[in-house]
């Protein structure tokens, strides 16, 4: 899949705070603390959301933006899909649809957990319940 490059933007700051606390000072993907910083899912909302948010490090904020990434290296996204904060689960897929074999078993399990569509790399919409329409 063909990823689009989006330009984080700077009011992604004003959730530093709550994500510092939410993710313990540590890449929500990979645990790593080499320099985690927060990342917005794209496309953005009008206002930084948490759910679309998270704390990444430098090598997951490079993959993130495009960087060839080398499967052996990110096997720990077969667990980071199973996080129950949606921007990680998110950001997981996403980062899955990416590897250049997704019928490798491991990435197609782990597709599966995270219930992404690849088509749209979103979360497969759930059938809402009645009265709960968004319009
Ligand atoms: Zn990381």
């Amino acid at each position: 899949m063909a990823r689009k490059k989006t330009k984080q933007r700077p009011q992604v700051g004003l959730l530093g705070k709550l994500l510092t606390r939410r993710s313990g000072g540590r890449c929500e993907l990979c645990e790593s603390r080499d320099a985690p910083f927060p990342w917005e899912v794209p496309p953005f909302p009008t206002e930084p959301d948490p759910d679309r948010t998270l704390m990444a490090c430098g090598r997951c904020r490079a993959w993130l933006d495009g960087a060839e990434m080398r499967p052996v290296e990110a096997y720990f996204l077969s667990g980071a899909v199973w996080s129950e904060l949606p921007a990680v689960k998110l950001a997981a897929a996403r980062l899955l649809l990416a590897v250049d074999d997704p019928e490798d078993p491991w990435v197609h399990d782990a597709l599966d957990a995270a219930d992404v569509d690849p088509a749209t790399g979103e979360f497969r919409v759930v059938v809402s319940e009645p009265g709960s329409a968004e319009w």
